[in-house]
Protein backbone atom coordinates (compact mmCIF):
# COMPACT_ATOMS: atom_id res chain seq x y z
CA UNK A 1 0.00 0.00 0.00
CA UNK A 2 1.49 3.70 -1.04
CA UNK A 3 1.87 5.43 2.21
CA UNK A 4 0.74 9.50 2.40
CA UNK A 5 3.60 11.70 4.03
CA UNK A 6 2.05 13.61 6.83
CA UNK A 7 1.60 17.11 6.39
CA UNK A 8 3.89 19.30 7.97
CA UNK A 9 2.32 22.46 9.83
CA UNK A 10 5.02 24.84 8.18
CA UNK A 11 5.68 23.15 4.90
CA UNK A 12 2.01 22.44 4.00
CA UNK A 13 1.46 26.05 3.97
CA UNK A 14 2.78 26.93 1.04
CA UNK A 15 3.55 22.93 -0.16
CA UNK A 16 0.95 19.95 -0.58
CA UNK A 17 2.98 16.97 0.42
CA UNK A 18 4.91 14.36 -1.67
CA UNK A 19 3.66 11.04 -2.09
CA UNK A 20 5.75 7.63 -1.60
CA UNK A 21 4.69 4.89 -3.24
CA UNK A 22 7.06 2.06 -3.10
CA UNK A 23 5.27 0.23 -5.94
CA UNK A 24 5.60 2.59 -8.38
CA UNK A 25 9.01 3.36 -7.61
CA UNK A 26 10.34 -0.21 -7.45
CA UNK A 27 8.49 -0.75 -11.10
CA UNK A 28 9.99 2.99 -12.50
CA UNK A 29 13.45 2.88 -10.61
CA UNK A 30 16.00 2.67 -13.00
CA UNK A 31 19.10 4.49 -13.87
CA UNK A 32 19.35 7.70 -14.77
CA UNK A 33 21.10 11.61 -15.19
CA UNK A 34 20.70 14.25 -12.30
CA UNK A 35 20.43 16.57 -15.06
CA UNK A 36 22.47 19.04 -13.17
CA UNK A 37 22.88 20.42 -16.71
CA UNK A 38 21.17 19.29 -20.18
CA UNK A 39 22.71 17.82 -22.24
CA UNK A 40 24.84 16.05 -19.99
CA UNK A 41 28.22 15.83 -18.77
CA UNK A 42 28.36 12.46 -20.50
CA UNK A 43 27.55 14.09 -24.02
CA UNK A 44 30.32 16.63 -23.86
CA UNK A 45 32.61 16.63 -27.01
CA UNK A 46 36.35 16.43 -26.25
CA UNK A 47 36.95 18.38 -29.93
CA UNK A 48 35.17 21.29 -27.84
CA UNK A 49 38.44 23.17 -27.20
CA UNK A 50 39.14 26.82 -25.57
CA UNK A 51 38.53 28.03 -29.13
CA UNK A 52 35.26 27.37 -28.45
CA UNK A 53 35.06 28.99 -24.91
CA UNK A 54 35.94 31.90 -26.06
CA UNK A 55 33.42 32.47 -28.62
CA UNK A 56 30.83 31.50 -25.71
CA UNK A 57 32.64 34.27 -23.49
CA UNK A 58 31.89 36.89 -26.67
CA UNK A 59 28.69 35.59 -27.44
CA UNK A 60 27.93 36.76 -24.30
CA UNK A 61 29.63 40.01 -24.89
CA UNK A 62 27.20 40.34 -27.51
CA UNK A 63 23.87 39.84 -25.77
CA UNK A 64 24.85 42.18 -23.23
CA UNK A 65 25.74 39.58 -20.51
CA UNK A 66 26.08 41.60 -17.52
CA UNK A 67 23.72 39.43 -15.15
CA UNK A 68 26.17 38.71 -11.96
CA UNK A 69 28.35 35.51 -12.15
CA UNK A 70 27.86 31.90 -10.16
CA UNK A 71 31.28 31.17 -9.66
CA UNK A 72 32.28 27.60 -8.66
CA UNK A 73 35.89 26.54 -7.73
CA UNK A 74 36.91 23.27 -7.09
CA UNK A 75 39.73 22.30 -4.54
CA UNK A 76 40.14 18.25 -5.33
CA UNK A 77 42.54 17.01 -2.16
CA UNK A 78 41.57 15.20 0.39
CA UNK A 79 42.77 13.85 3.68
CA UNK A 80 41.24 10.47 3.30
CA UNK A 81 39.34 8.43 0.99
CA UNK A 82 35.49 7.78 2.33
CA UNK A 83 34.81 4.49 0.46
CA UNK A 84 31.25 5.74 -1.04
CA UNK A 85 32.71 8.77 -2.77
CA UNK A 86 32.42 9.32 -6.60
CA UNK A 87 33.72 12.57 -6.56
CA UNK A 88 36.64 14.09 -8.94
CA UNK A 89 39.58 13.99 -5.71
CA UNK A 90 43.09 13.05 -4.91
CA UNK A 91 43.48 11.98 -1.81
CA UNK A 92 46.85 13.25 -0.33
CA UNK A 93 48.83 14.15 3.44
CA UNK A 94 51.53 15.55 1.00
CA UNK A 95 49.96 19.47 2.00
CA UNK A 96 53.21 20.82 -0.64
CA UNK A 97 50.23 19.85 -3.90
CA UNK A 98 47.72 22.23 -2.14
CA UNK A 99 50.32 25.24 -2.35
CA UNK A 100 51.38 24.10 -6.13
CA UNK A 101 47.29 23.82 -6.77
CA UNK A 102 46.50 26.94 -5.39
CA UNK A 103 49.62 28.87 -7.76
CA UNK A 104 47.61 27.19 -11.21
CA UNK A 105 44.47 28.16 -9.48
CA UNK A 106 44.76 31.70 -9.27
CA UNK A 107 46.55 31.69 -12.62
CA UNK A 108 43.54 30.60 -14.31
CA UNK A 109 41.25 32.81 -12.06
CA UNK A 110 43.25 35.64 -13.49
CA UNK A 111 42.92 34.70 -16.88
CA UNK A 112 39.20 34.13 -16.66
CA UNK A 113 38.66 37.85 -14.79
CA UNK A 114 40.76 39.24 -17.89
CA UNK A 115 38.22 37.34 -20.31
CA UNK A 116 35.25 38.92 -18.78
CA UNK A 117 36.44 42.32 -17.76
CA UNK A 118 33.85 44.99 -17.63
CA UNK A 119 30.69 41.54 -16.79
CA UNK A 120 32.34 40.43 -14.28
CA UNK A 121 29.88 41.21 -10.66
CA UNK A 122 29.54 37.91 -8.71
CA UNK A 123 26.56 37.40 -6.47
CA UNK A 124 27.13 33.24 -5.96
CA UNK A 125 30.30 31.00 -5.00
CA UNK A 126 30.82 28.03 -4.28
CA UNK A 127 34.10 26.14 -3.08
CA UNK A 128 33.19 22.70 -3.11
CA UNK A 129 35.52 19.58 -3.47
CA UNK A 130 37.49 17.39 -2.81
CA UNK A 131 37.41 19.10 0.49
CA UNK A 132 37.75 22.92 0.45
CA UNK A 133 38.88 23.35 4.08
CA UNK A 134 42.13 21.10 2.56
CA UNK A 135 43.23 24.26 1.77
CA UNK A 136 45.15 26.27 4.87
CA UNK A 137 43.52 29.71 6.66
CA UNK A 138 46.36 31.70 4.84
CA UNK A 139 45.52 29.83 1.79
CA UNK A 140 42.20 30.47 2.15
CA UNK A 141 43.22 34.67 2.83
CA UNK A 142 44.95 34.45 -0.06
CA UNK A 143 42.24 32.53 -2.27
CA UNK A 144 39.76 34.98 -1.00
CA UNK A 145 41.99 38.46 -1.81
CA UNK A 146 42.73 36.98 -5.23
CA UNK A 147 39.04 36.40 -6.18
CA UNK A 148 38.16 39.73 -4.80
CA UNK A 149 40.94 41.85 -6.71
CA UNK A 150 39.57 40.21 -10.32
CA UNK A 151 36.12 39.93 -9.50
CA UNK A 152 33.42 42.59 -7.74
CA UNK A 153 31.71 40.84 -5.13
CA UNK A 154 28.07 41.77 -4.28
CA UNK A 155 27.99 42.84 -0.24
CA UNK A 156 27.60 39.99 2.21
CA UNK A 157 23.61 40.39 2.77
CA UNK A 158 22.69 40.22 -0.90
CA UNK A 159 25.44 37.29 -2.21
CA UNK A 160 25.65 33.61 -1.61
CA UNK A 161 28.86 32.10 -0.48
CA UNK A 162 28.60 29.20 0.05
CA UNK A 163 31.85 26.52 1.37
CA UNK A 164 31.70 22.36 1.75
CA UNK A 165 33.54 21.70 5.20
CA UNK A 166 34.22 18.57 6.41
CA UNK A 167 33.88 18.65 10.29
CA UNK A 168 36.83 16.24 10.95
CA UNK A 169 39.23 18.39 9.53
CA UNK A 170 37.61 22.10 11.01
CA UNK A 171 37.63 23.74 14.24
CA UNK A 172 34.93 25.72 15.35
CA UNK A 173 37.26 28.56 15.35
CA UNK A 174 38.04 27.70 12.01
CA UNK A 175 34.33 28.30 11.40
CA UNK A 176 34.74 31.92 12.53
CA UNK A 177 37.48 32.61 10.13
CA UNK A 178 35.63 31.39 7.21
CA UNK A 179 32.75 33.70 7.94
CA UNK A 180 35.58 36.70 8.49
CA UNK A 181 36.74 34.89 4.91
CA UNK A 182 33.71 36.42 3.65
CA UNK A 183 31.25 33.11 3.18
CA UNK A 184 27.87 33.07 4.31
CA UNK A 185 26.45 29.65 3.86
CA UNK A 186 28.34 26.60 4.80
CA UNK A 187 27.56 22.72 3.77
CA UNK A 188 28.70 19.69 6.39
CA UNK A 189 29.39 16.23 4.86
CA UNK A 190 27.95 14.60 7.79
CA UNK A 191 26.40 11.36 6.02
CA UNK A 192 25.51 9.34 9.30
CA UNK A 193 25.56 9.87 12.22
CA UNK A 194 25.67 5.50 13.43
CA UNK A 195 29.43 4.70 14.84
CA UNK A 196 29.31 1.73 12.71
CA UNK A 197 28.23 2.92 9.46
CA UNK A 198 30.62 5.27 9.62
CA UNK A 199 33.21 2.73 10.16
CA UNK A 200 31.68 0.67 7.17
CA UNK A 201 32.84 3.68 4.82
CA UNK A 202 36.00 4.58 6.24
CA UNK A 203 34.49 8.42 7.71
CA UNK A 204 34.96 8.20 11.64
CA UNK A 205 33.65 12.19 12.81
CA UNK A 206 32.27 11.93 16.11
CA UNK A 207 28.98 13.41 16.52
CA UNK A 208 30.08 16.13 18.99
CA UNK A 209 32.50 17.19 16.73
CA UNK A 210 29.78 18.10 13.86
CA UNK A 211 27.32 19.47 16.23
CA UNK A 212 30.04 21.40 17.77
CA UNK A 213 30.73 23.06 13.79
CA UNK A 214 27.04 23.05 13.55
CA UNK A 215 26.97 25.41 16.57
CA UNK A 216 29.81 27.65 15.63
CA UNK A 217 28.26 28.44 12.28
CA UNK A 218 25.68 30.05 14.03
CA UNK A 219 27.22 31.38 16.35
CA UNK A 220 29.07 33.14 13.39
CA UNK A 221 26.56 34.19 11.40
CA UNK A 222 26.45 32.30 8.99
CA UNK A 223 22.88 32.86 6.97
CA UNK A 224 22.51 29.08 6.06
CA UNK A 225 23.52 25.54 7.51
CA UNK A 226 23.14 23.11 5.16
CA UNK A 227 24.17 19.22 5.76
CA UNK A 228 24.62 16.15 3.42
CA UNK A 229 22.92 12.16 4.77
CA UNK A 230 23.20 9.43 2.39
CA UNK A 231 20.90 6.22 3.26
CA UNK A 232 22.11 3.10 1.50
CA UNK A 233 24.83 2.83 2.99
CA UNK A 234 26.88 -0.30 4.57
CA UNK A 235 25.12 -1.74 7.82
CA UNK A 236 22.67 0.87 7.91
CA UNK A 237 18.82 0.40 9.32
CA UNK A 238 15.79 1.42 9.98
CA UNK A 239 16.90 1.70 13.58
CA UNK A 240 20.22 3.04 12.72
CA UNK A 241 18.56 5.92 10.40
CA UNK A 242 16.09 6.31 13.10
CA UNK A 243 18.65 7.73 15.58
CA UNK A 244 20.71 9.37 12.29
CA UNK A 245 17.26 11.47 11.88
CA UNK A 246 16.19 12.17 15.31
CA UNK A 247 20.00 13.97 16.08
CA UNK A 248 20.09 15.70 12.17
CA UNK A 249 16.58 17.18 13.12
CA UNK A 250 17.77 18.20 16.87
CA UNK A 251 20.04 20.26 15.23
CA UNK A 252 18.02 21.87 13.09
CA UNK A 253 20.02 22.66 9.52
CA UNK A 254 18.34 24.81 7.03
CA UNK A 255 18.98 22.67 4.38
CA UNK A 256 19.57 18.69 3.95
CA UNK A 257 21.11 16.94 1.18
CA UNK A 258 19.89 13.31 1.26
CA UNK A 259 21.37 11.30 -1.21
CA UNK A 260 21.10 7.94 -2.46
CA UNK A 261 24.44 5.93 -2.48
CA UNK A 262 24.91 3.83 -5.63
CA UNK A 263 27.27 1.11 -5.50
CA UNK A 264 29.26 1.34 -8.90
CA UNK A 265 32.42 -0.02 -8.09
CA UNK A 266 33.02 -1.11 -11.37
CA UNK A 267 33.18 2.85 -11.64
CA UNK A 268 34.39 4.37 -8.36
CA UNK A 269 37.43 2.08 -7.30
CA UNK A 270 37.30 2.95 -3.43
CA UNK A 271 33.15 1.45 -3.25
CA UNK A 272 35.19 -1.58 -3.97
CA UNK A 273 35.78 -1.72 -0.39
CA UNK A 274 32.81 -2.05 0.55
CA UNK A 275 31.17 -5.53 0.90
CA UNK A 276 27.96 -6.21 -1.23
CA UNK A 277 26.47 -7.86 1.97
CA UNK A 278 26.82 -4.95 3.90
CA UNK A 279 24.78 -2.98 1.71
CA UNK A 280 21.24 -2.89 2.70
CA UNK A 281 19.09 -5.10 0.38
CA UNK A 282 16.51 -3.36 -2.23
CA UNK A 283 13.22 -2.76 0.25
CA UNK A 284 15.27 -2.27 3.30
CA UNK A 285 16.74 1.30 0.80
CA UNK A 286 13.47 1.85 -0.07
CA UNK A 287 11.88 1.69 3.00
CA UNK A 288 15.16 3.93 4.60
CA UNK A 289 14.34 6.20 1.99
CA UNK A 290 10.79 6.43 2.90
CA UNK A 291 11.72 6.82 6.27
CA UNK A 292 13.45 9.60 5.93
CA UNK A 293 10.70 11.60 3.82
CA UNK A 294 8.38 10.92 6.43
CA UNK A 295 10.38 12.12 9.32
CA UNK A 296 11.66 15.14 7.50
CA UNK A 297 8.31 16.16 6.46
CA UNK A 298 6.93 15.69 9.40
CA UNK A 299 9.26 17.67 10.80
CA UNK A 300 8.48 20.57 9.05
CA UNK A 301 10.57 20.48 5.74
CA UNK A 302 10.10 21.49 2.48
CA UNK A 303 10.79 18.84 -0.15
CA UNK A 304 12.37 20.98 -2.80
CA UNK A 305 12.85 18.25 -5.23
CA UNK A 306 15.86 15.78 -6.25
CA UNK A 307 17.34 15.12 -2.76
CA UNK A 308 16.93 18.30 -1.13
CA UNK A 309 14.82 19.26 2.01
CA UNK A 310 14.76 23.00 3.13
CA UNK A 311 12.57 24.75 6.24
CA UNK A 312 10.03 26.75 4.60
CA UNK A 313 11.98 30.28 5.44
CA UNK A 314 14.78 28.61 4.02
CA UNK A 315 15.85 30.99 0.41
CA UNK A 316 15.66 27.99 -1.18
CA UNK A 317 12.16 27.34 -0.54
CA UNK A 318 11.16 30.78 -1.02
CA UNK A 319 12.68 30.75 -4.43
CA UNK A 320 10.96 27.72 -5.09
CA UNK A 321 7.34 29.18 -4.38
CA UNK A 322 8.25 32.50 -6.56
CA UNK A 323 9.30 30.41 -9.51
CA UNK A 324 12.95 31.58 -9.32
CA UNK A 325 14.53 28.54 -8.71
CA UNK A 326 17.84 26.93 -10.92
CA UNK A 327 19.42 24.23 -10.98
CA UNK A 328 23.16 23.91 -11.79
CA UNK A 329 25.63 21.47 -10.79
CA UNK A 330 25.82 22.63 -7.04
CA UNK A 331 22.14 20.64 -6.91
CA UNK A 332 19.39 24.14 -7.30
CA UNK A 333 20.36 27.67 -6.58
CA UNK A 334 18.20 30.65 -5.85
CA UNK A 335 19.56 32.64 -8.59
CA UNK A 336 18.21 31.60 -11.76
CA UNK A 337 19.96 32.52 -15.40
CA UNK A 338 23.07 33.48 -13.78
CA UNK A 339 25.88 32.39 -16.16
CA UNK A 340 28.23 30.05 -13.78
CA UNK A 341 31.89 30.41 -14.22
CA UNK A 342 33.85 27.09 -12.46
CA UNK A 343 37.78 27.46 -12.43
CA UNK A 344 39.84 24.28 -11.03
CA UNK A 345 40.66 20.63 -12.32
CA UNK A 346 37.38 19.13 -13.87
CA UNK A 347 35.12 22.09 -12.93
CA UNK A 348 32.46 22.62 -15.51
CA UNK A 349 31.13 26.06 -16.88
CA UNK A 350 28.25 27.26 -18.12
CA UNK A 351 28.26 30.13 -19.97
CA UNK A 352 25.23 31.65 -22.41
CA UNK A 353 24.53 28.29 -24.49
CA UNK A 354 27.37 26.11 -23.76
CA UNK A 355 28.95 23.64 -21.77
CA UNK A 356 32.89 23.70 -21.15
CA UNK A 357 35.00 21.23 -18.29
CA UNK A 358 38.72 21.51 -17.56
CA UNK A 359 40.86 18.95 -17.84
CA UNK A 360 40.59 16.23 -15.40
CA UNK A 361 43.81 15.46 -14.57
CA UNK A 362 46.30 17.90 -12.59
CA UNK A 363 48.67 17.42 -14.97
CA UNK A 364 46.75 18.65 -18.05
CA UNK A 365 45.42 20.83 -15.71
CA UNK A 366 48.62 22.47 -15.19
CA UNK A 367 49.92 21.71 -18.72
CA UNK A 368 47.53 24.22 -20.37
CA UNK A 369 47.99 26.92 -17.67
CA UNK A 370 51.45 26.36 -18.68
CA UNK A 371 50.95 27.24 -22.19
CA UNK A 372 48.94 30.42 -21.72
CA UNK A 373 46.06 28.42 -22.06
CA UNK A 374 42.93 28.08 -19.89
CA UNK A 375 42.42 24.18 -19.49
CA UNK A 376 39.10 23.49 -20.92
CA UNK A 377 39.26 19.69 -22.00
CA UNK A 378 35.73 19.50 -23.46
CA UNK A 379 32.10 20.99 -23.69
CA UNK A 380 29.25 21.61 -25.97
CA UNK A 381 27.50 24.11 -27.66
CA UNK A 382 23.67 24.21 -27.22
CA UNK A 383 21.58 24.26 -30.44
CA UNK A 384 18.10 25.01 -30.45
CA UNK A 385 16.84 22.30 -29.93
CA UNK A 386 19.31 21.40 -26.19
CA UNK A 387 17.92 24.89 -25.30
CA UNK A 388 14.59 24.10 -25.39
CA UNK A 389 14.57 21.07 -24.19
CA UNK A 390 17.00 22.35 -21.35
CA UNK A 391 14.66 24.92 -20.51
CA UNK A 392 11.96 22.32 -20.25
CA UNK A 393 13.65 19.92 -18.01
CA UNK A 394 14.91 22.93 -15.81
CA UNK A 395 10.83 23.88 -15.26
CA UNK A 396 10.13 20.31 -14.24
CA UNK A 397 12.82 19.91 -12.11
CA UNK A 398 12.46 22.72 -10.28
CA UNK A 399 9.04 23.77 -10.35
CA UNK A 400 7.24 20.19 -10.93
CA UNK A 401 5.06 22.03 -13.66
CA UNK A 402 5.52 23.46 -17.16
CA UNK A 403 3.38 26.27 -18.88
CA UNK A 404 3.52 24.78 -22.26
CA UNK A 405 2.09 28.82 -23.17
CA UNK A 406 5.27 30.13 -21.64
CA UNK A 407 7.39 27.50 -23.63
CA UNK A 408 5.21 28.62 -26.81
CA UNK A 409 5.58 32.54 -26.18
CA UNK A 410 9.55 31.98 -25.83
CA UNK A 411 10.32 29.39 -29.22
CA UNK A 412 8.53 29.45 -32.17
CA UNK A 413 7.14 25.84 -32.03
CA UNK A 414 3.74 24.38 -31.64
CA UNK A 415 4.43 22.18 -27.89
CA UNK A 416 2.47 19.01 -28.70
CA UNK A 417 3.27 19.10 -32.26
CA UNK A 418 7.04 19.52 -31.42
CA UNK A 419 6.99 16.64 -28.77
CA UNK A 420 4.76 14.36 -30.39
CA UNK A 421 6.67 11.51 -29.88
CA UNK A 422 7.77 12.33 -25.92
CA UNK A 423 3.95 12.89 -25.51
CA UNK A 424 3.34 8.84 -26.43
CA UNK A 425 5.81 8.46 -23.58
CA UNK A 426 4.15 11.22 -21.39
CA UNK A 427 0.43 9.29 -21.11
CA UNK A 428 2.21 6.05 -20.00
CA UNK A 429 3.85 8.20 -17.13
CA UNK A 430 0.61 9.66 -16.75
CA UNK A 431 -1.29 6.06 -16.65
CA UNK A 432 1.31 5.27 -14.17
CA UNK A 433 0.36 8.28 -12.00
CA UNK A 434 3.83 10.32 -12.27
CA UNK A 435 1.85 13.18 -14.56
CA UNK A 436 -1.10 14.53 -15.42
CA UNK A 437 -1.12 16.68 -18.93
CA UNK A 438 -3.27 19.07 -20.34
CA UNK A 439 -3.16 21.09 -23.24
CA UNK A 440 -1.10 24.14 -21.51
CA UNK A 441 0.23 22.68 -18.81
CA UNK A 442 2.46 19.23 -17.58
CA UNK A 443 2.08 18.27 -14.07
CA UNK A 444 4.19 16.50 -11.74
CA UNK A 445 2.17 14.47 -9.49
CA UNK A 446 2.98 14.73 -5.96
CA UNK A 447 4.09 10.77 -6.31
CA UNK A 448 5.75 11.58 -9.50
CA UNK A 449 8.11 14.15 -7.68
CA UNK A 450 10.42 11.24 -6.44
CA UNK A 451 10.66 9.80 -10.04
CA UNK A 452 11.35 13.50 -11.40
CA UNK A 453 14.24 12.17 -12.96
CA UNK A 454 12.27 9.84 -15.20
CA UNK A 455 9.96 12.33 -16.39
CA UNK A 456 13.14 14.50 -17.64
CA UNK A 457 14.72 11.53 -18.96
CA UNK A 458 11.56 11.82 -21.61
CA UNK A 459 12.72 14.72 -22.70
CA UNK A 460 16.15 13.97 -22.88
CA UNK A 461 17.15 13.48 -27.09
CA UNK A 462 21.07 12.37 -26.38
CA UNK A 463 19.24 9.27 -24.06
CA UNK A 464 16.47 8.59 -26.49
CA UNK A 465 19.35 7.88 -29.59
CA UNK A 466 21.71 6.38 -27.64
CA UNK A 467 19.33 3.96 -25.96
CA UNK A 468 18.18 3.04 -30.18
CA UNK A 469 21.62 2.36 -31.14
CA UNK A 470 22.06 -0.16 -27.89
CA UNK A 471 21.22 -0.63 -24.70
CA UNK A 472 23.00 1.64 -21.89
CA UNK A 473 25.44 0.72 -20.01
CA UNK A 474 25.44 1.06 -16.04
CA UNK A 475 26.80 4.61 -15.92
CA UNK A 476 24.33 6.17 -14.67
CA UNK A 477 22.65 5.93 -10.85
CA UNK A 478 19.25 4.78 -10.23
CA UNK A 479 16.34 7.33 -10.15
CA UNK A 480 15.45 6.11 -6.76
S1 LIG B 1 33.32 12.11 0.27
FE1 LIG B 1 34.26 14.14 0.30
S2 LIG B 1 35.81 13.97 1.89
FE2 LIG B 1 35.26 11.88 1.39
S3 LIG B 1 36.74 11.25 -0.19
FE3 LIG B 1 34.97 12.06 -1.27
S4 LIG B 1 35.39 14.20 -1.65
FE4 LIG B 1 36.81 13.50 -0.07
Amino acid sequence: MPHTIPAAPTAATYFPSLRFDADIIAKLGQPGPRYTSYPTADRFDPAYNYGNYLEAVAARRLHGGRAPLSLYLHIPFCDTVCYYCACNKIVTKDRSKAATYLGYLKQEIAMQAMLLHGANQVDQLHLGGGTPTYLSDAQMDELMAHLRSHFEFAPDNVGEYGIEIDPRTVTPERVHTLRQQGFNRISLGVQDFDPAVQKAVNRIQPEAETLAVMQAARDAGFRSVSIDLIYGLPLQTMDTMRATLAKVIAANPDRIALYNYAHMPHLFKPQRRIADEDLPPAQVKLDLLALCINTLCAAGYVYIGMDHFARPEDDLAVAQRQGRLHRNFQGYSTHAGADLLACGVSAISAIGASYSQNAKTLDEYYAALEDGRLPVARGIRLNTDDLLRRIVIQALMCNFELSISAIEEAYPVDFWHYFAKERAQLEQLEQDGLVTLEPKWITITLKGRLLIRNVCMVFDRYLAHAREQAPQPLRYSKTI
